[in-house]
């Protein structure tokens, strides 16, 4: 068998690059799942990402107009009148994606785990019987735990976090995500809420799991009112190269990761159009560099998860004290990109009374950023 594209990961990333390509290549994808779906992921994808990218809109759960940031002491709202982001079902979405890359002609091959290459052909495994695909071209759409990665020798000195998330019923406001920012739940990062609607919402946060009890517990809702429990890993860094001879790396294999929330389907699908022209003019070397307005984000993200780390709650506490003032909110209200947090900040630091507040509580912080 031979392909102009082998595409290894059938996840939101990979199916997004064969509807990209099929039709225009010959284009096979190999997925070990025999379902899509299933992973640990919340589903937050910003709306106007999600529309400029094109994704399903069956997959849409439910929209997100505002989030309320909360500290040990301290609370704020950001709102808007219309929809900021969605939260998406998984299975439906990478399904959609599928079967728009299949109507277009590309290949699938589900339940098939890639398992190595030898002599430049892909070794691949369908319950017993083990078989190989050469193509011109082969990606590594294979997620956090990349084979493919491996195989190209790619590096990476990332710092891997384990993500813990249950749906579960409580009382939420259904349009706002709730963002809490409180080291005594949990040190390493925040916890979200994600409702899908009145009565549930996706919980989670990175870490630990204890860090999620805690926060649970926290938050008022109780663990046998929890309909669904996932588990998965982010990597926040980087890990590259992006592309090694005929072979590509993208979305999670190449930590296409937003650091500042572990985001990573806008990230991914946006590399995926720069991967998907890579491909088509026949030359992989111009796709990381193509990817230079990502790459940027993963950086700026990169300080702002250093900056945190620094932080104790005595810090954060005050930052709250920043974001909540009315010029801060008035700001964030108006030039807040969901995908963007480097024109986020841009826009809050030209404000010469914010950046003198920021300032004051860390220098340093503030340098680094800029
Ligand atoms: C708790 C948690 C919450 C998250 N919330 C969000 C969120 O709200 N929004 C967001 O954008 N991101 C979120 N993420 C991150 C998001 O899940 C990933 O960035 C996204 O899944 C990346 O998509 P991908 O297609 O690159 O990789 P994956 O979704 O990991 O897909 C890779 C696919 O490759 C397949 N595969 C792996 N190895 C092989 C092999 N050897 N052979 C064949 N197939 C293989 C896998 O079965 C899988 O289907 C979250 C992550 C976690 C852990």
């Amino acid at each position: 068998m031979r392909y102009d594209v082998l595409i290894i990961g059938g996840g939101p990333v990979g199916n997004y690059l064969a509807k990209l390509l099929a039709g225009k290549l010959d284009v096979a994808v190999v997925e070990k799942k025999r379902s899509f779906g299933g992973k640990a992921c919340t589903g937050i994808i910003g709306r106007e990402s999600f529309e400029r990218l094109g994704f399903p809109e069956e997959a849409v759960l439910n929209s997100l107009r505002g989030a309320v940031f909360r500290s040990r002491i301290q609370s704020f709202e950001i709102a808007r009148k219309s929809a900021q982001a969605y939260i998406v079902d998984r299975k439906t979405l990478e399904r959609k994606l599928a079967e728009e890359a299949v109507k277009r002609g590309a290949d699938y091959f589900i339940g098939t785990t890639f398992t190595g290459f030898r002599g430049g052909r892909a070794r691949l495994q369908h319950l017993k019987e083990t078989f190989e695909v050469s193509a011109d071209f082969y990606v590594g759409a294979d997620g956090i735990a990349s084979t493919v990665a491996r195989e190209i020798g790619a590096k990476s000195n990332a710092e891997f976090l384990k993500g813990f998330e249950v749906e579960v019923v409580g009382e939420f406001r259904r349009d706002f995500v709730e963002v809490w920012v409180n080291k005594d739940l949990n040190a390493e990062f925040f916890c979200w809420v994600a409702p899908l609607s009145d009565e549930v919402a996706r919980v989670g946060t990175l870490g630990s799991l204890e860090a999620l009890n805690r926060f649970l517990r926290a938050r008022g809702l109780r663990p046998t009112s929890i309909l669904e429990f996932k588990a998965g890993t982010v990597g926040l860094g980087w890990r590259g190269p992006w592309a090694k001879d005929n072979v590509a790396l993208v979305g999670d294999a190449a930590l296409q990761i937003k650091p500042t929330t572990a985001g990573g389907i806008v990230f991914g699908a946006i590399c995926a159009h720069h991967l998907a022209r890579a491909i088509l003019s026949g030359d992989l070397s111009t796709y990381e560099a193509s990817c230079s307005q990502i790459k940027r984000q993963i950086s700026f993200g990169l300080k702002v998860r250093k900056v945190f780390k620094g932080l104790s709650q005595e810090g954060i506490e005050r930052l709250f004290e920043v974001f909540s003032s009315e010029e801060a909110r008035k700001v964030i209200e108006e030039q807040a990109d969901f995908d963007d947090h480097l024109r986020t900040f841009k826009a809050i630091a030209k404000r010469p009374r914010l950046l003198a507040s920021l300032l004051r509580i860390s220098p340093s912080l503030i340098r680094a950023l800029i």
